[in-house]
């Protein structure tokens, strides 16, 4: 600690008072015969004296909050006064700390979501009043338990341990199946967490009817289109059909089967989130997938002049057949319908320790960078006209997202405007399986 300025001259002071007391004791000792015994009396003296300043020192330092500091001159009040400095200033800090602590706690408490803080083992230090409601907890029973103990949801525990925080996970709460529950996890400090809960049950019931009056929206649409569909195609064959109508039957026959291909994607759509969590399957054989579609590409009458296939890995993936077909397909779809036809088409299926990846790159119109983020989005359109003539239904990339989802892979695509793009399905290795004649062997 830095000295005090005053330090160097209370003790000269000191020095000086030692040396009169032991001049004085020297000539006490004269006078009475025994200079030793008078200079061995004055420092007896003084040595109590500095004793009981200590016994002070320690009663006050053992009992400062009751006690005043004890009155003292020179040196021990220097010491005094600083100690009584120092324990002000400690005091103050705590007290400001303990006020910020309190205010912390109080706006947490009376935040509208729930709170839980969690330590490195995931034991809960505290939680708020909303936390405790929406998952049940009890301050005096709960504190001090491993959350995976008392929140014991498989997506909720997969989660916690899968260490990937950055969106949160819905779960249905156990106090009540009608309560849908969103919870994330923020890591802080070392292991430290906050856990946040926030009731999701009106955001969820508007989503499922939203979906319901798609899926039924979709359904009742299907059946009058069917037959207007039919109705058309019997006045193409027709051909006593005035000739000036003849153009405008196309077209409306052109837009009946858009509008077919819209319904059906809704309904793929629908089927695909009304299912919750990854789906189970099983071991699906890419590459006869990858090379029926390309086939399928290459009887295709408008088509770029190269089609290739890369089938670098014979694993096979863990998963639903017909999502995994219905989601390469679109993609091929794409690479085809914004290629021209002098360019080309190159599929690719590998695997490395992050798992599989099926990749479709094109050498087509590409995509600017700012339409990449939406690009999954339904309807999305990054030329709303061209996609018309193309007849897209616009919902081709949401499809292959949810069926990627569903199969707790990830859609990556890079494309440069006018070089062309590549899209690239990554699964992670859970969901690898080795090649079918191995499998039938084990
Ligand atoms: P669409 O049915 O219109 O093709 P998608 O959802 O399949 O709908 O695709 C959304 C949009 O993304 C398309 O309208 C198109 O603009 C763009 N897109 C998709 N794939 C490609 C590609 N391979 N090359 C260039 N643009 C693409």
């Amino acid at each position: 600690m830095a000295e005090t300025p005053g330090s160097g001259s209370a003790l000269w002071f000191v020095l000086a008072r030692l040396g009169a007391a032991i001049a004085i004791g020297a000539l006490i000792g004269l006078l009475l015969g025994s200079v030793a015994a008078g200079i061995a009396l004055v420092l007896l003296g003084y040595l109590g004296l500095h004793l009981f300043r200590l016994y002070e020192l320690d009663r006050w330092l053992r009992n400062r909050s009751r006690l005043d500091p004890p009155d003292a001159t020179g040196l021990w009040g220097d010491v005094i006064a600083l100690v009584a400095r120092l324990h002000r200033r400690k005091k103050f800090h705590k007290q400001r700390l303990l006020e910020t602590y309190r205010e912390l706690r109080r706006s947490t408490a009376s935040m509208p979501d729930g709170v839980v803080t969690l330590n490195a083992e995931n034991e809960i230090v505290w939680f708020n009043r909303t936390a405790g409601e929406l998952l049940g907890l009890r301050r005096r029973v709960d504190t001090g338990l491993r959350i995976a103990n008392l929140v014991r949801h498989p997506d909720f525990q997969r989660y916690l341990a899968a260490g990937q925080y950055a969106q949160p996970v819905v779960i249905q709460a156990t106090a009540s199946v009608e309560r849908w529950l969103s919870m994330q996890l923020v890591p802080y400090g070392e292991g430290q967490k906050l856990l946040f809960v926030r009731d999701v049950t009106r955001q969820n019931r508007l989503e499922t009817m939203r979906r319901d009056f798609v899926a039924n929206a979709s359904h009742e649409l299907r059946s009058p289109l069917t037959v207007i569909a039919g109705y058309l195609e019997t006045l193409a064959l027709d051909s006593g059909i005035d000739p000036e109508l003849q153009a405008p039957l196309h077209e409306m026959r052109r837009q009946t089967e858009r509008m077919t291909r819209i319904i059906d994607d809704l309904l793929v759509l629908s089927r695909l989130e009304s299912e919750a969590g990854e789906v189970a399957g099983a071991p699906v054989d890419v590459g006869g997938l990858l090379t029926l579609l390309r086939k399928d590409a290459e009887a295709r009458p408008q088509r770029p002049a190269e089609i290739s296939l890369s089938l670098e890995t014979d694993m096979q993936i863990i998963g639903d057949e017909g999502q995994l077909h219905s989601a390469f397909a679109n993609l091929i779809d794409n690479a085809i319908k914004y290629t021209p036809a002098q360019g080309r088409v190159a599929l690719r299926f590998w695997a490395d320790d992050d798992g599989a990846c099926v990749s479709v790159s094109d050498t087509g119109i590409g995509i600017a960078p700012e339409h990449l983020p939406r690009l999954t989005e339904r309807f999305y359109r990054v030329d709303a006209g061209r996609a018309r003539q193309t007849g897209g239904s616009g919902l081709g990339l949401a499809i292959v997202k949810h069926v990627l989802q569903r199969h707790g892979a990830t859609l990556d695509v890079e494309s440069v405007e006018g070089r062309g793009s590549t899209f690239t399905c990554r699964f992670p290795p859970r969901r690898l399986a080795g090649p079918a004649e191995q499998r039938i062997r084990a």
